[in-house]
């Protein structure tokens, strides 16, 4: 049997309390979802975001986790800290964390041990740079990410694995349909032997998914949802993708 499909919708450092109201408003439009929905917003909005969806059928995630539970880290929240207020998911290894923060698979993957030590899902991130894609390098970046930022103990309960080309996240380009279907197939089949029934792991698509291609992209072989950067921030947009992979 196929997972159960995941729409997550990463608000990245925007939106304030007044953004809620789009919560309100996609928990009206879609009350009870097919496939699983998820916000992560930013840290501070999570408790508050966690009172307007309890008991509803929207999770809640962080962004980005430390590898350490607890400690002298300004700044930085730790797994248990995410789970405390609501979150069940949390996002790592995201190439503006990779990028920014310097992050390597091997701190993507200490806080991915981490995350699942605390009792959250593990949504890891990978995906080639424009320059590395000229250079025909992806399959070999994307299967070395997978090899590195992957923690023992990781299973399909526990992760998810994002595949977000660095040059399609928040430009309006996309692969084609069939560079996003050999990429997911190289890491459904490399994800058999790490994760126990690699069939079962949620593989997501990120970068630049829209109302307008959603559904064209849900319906490519080892696609199982989408992590959706801006069209997650209008209620309106979110939701016409949640329609999209309830259909596919
Ligand atoms: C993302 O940041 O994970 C992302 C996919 O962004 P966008 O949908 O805006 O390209």
């Amino acid at each position: 049997m196929a997972p159960r499909k995941l729409a997550a919708g990463n608000w990245k450092m925007n939106g304030d309390l007044a953004a809620l109201a789009e919560i309100d408003a996609l928990v009206a439009a879609h009350p009870a979802p097919g496939c699983e929905v998820l916000i992560c917003p930013p840290a501070v909005l999570l408790h508050p975001m966690k009172a307007r969806v309890d008991g509803g059928a929207i999770a809640l995630g962080g962004q980005d986790c430390h590898a350490k539970a607890s400690g002298a880290h300004t700044g930085d929240i730790a797994a248990a800290q995410l789970k405390g207020v609501g979150a069940s998911y949390v996002i790592l290894g995201h190439s503006e964390r990779r990028a920014d923060h310097g992050e390597t698979d091997a701190v993507v993957a200490a806080k991915a041990a981490a995350a699942h030590a605390a009792g959250l899902t593990a949504i890891i991130c990978v995906g080639e740079t424009e320059a590395q894609r000229d250079r025909e390098e992806t399959l070999t970046v994307i299967a070395s990410q997978l090899d590195g930022s992957i923690p023992e103990g990781a299973t399909a309960a526990n992760t998810v694995i994002a595949y977000e080309p660095v040059w399609a996240i928040g430009t309006g380009r996309t692969p084609t349909n069939d560079q996003i279907a050999e990429v997911h197939a190289l890491m459904r089949e490399r994800l058999a032997g790490k994760v126990g029934d690699a069939s079962q792991v949620r593989l997501l698509y990120g970068g630049s998914v829209k109302p307008d291609n959603a559904a064209q992209i849900f319906a490519l072989p080892h696609v199982d949802g989408a992590l959706v950067g801006g069209a997650s921030l209008k209620a309106a947009d979110f939701g016409r993708i949640i329609a999209a992979l309830d259909a596919a």
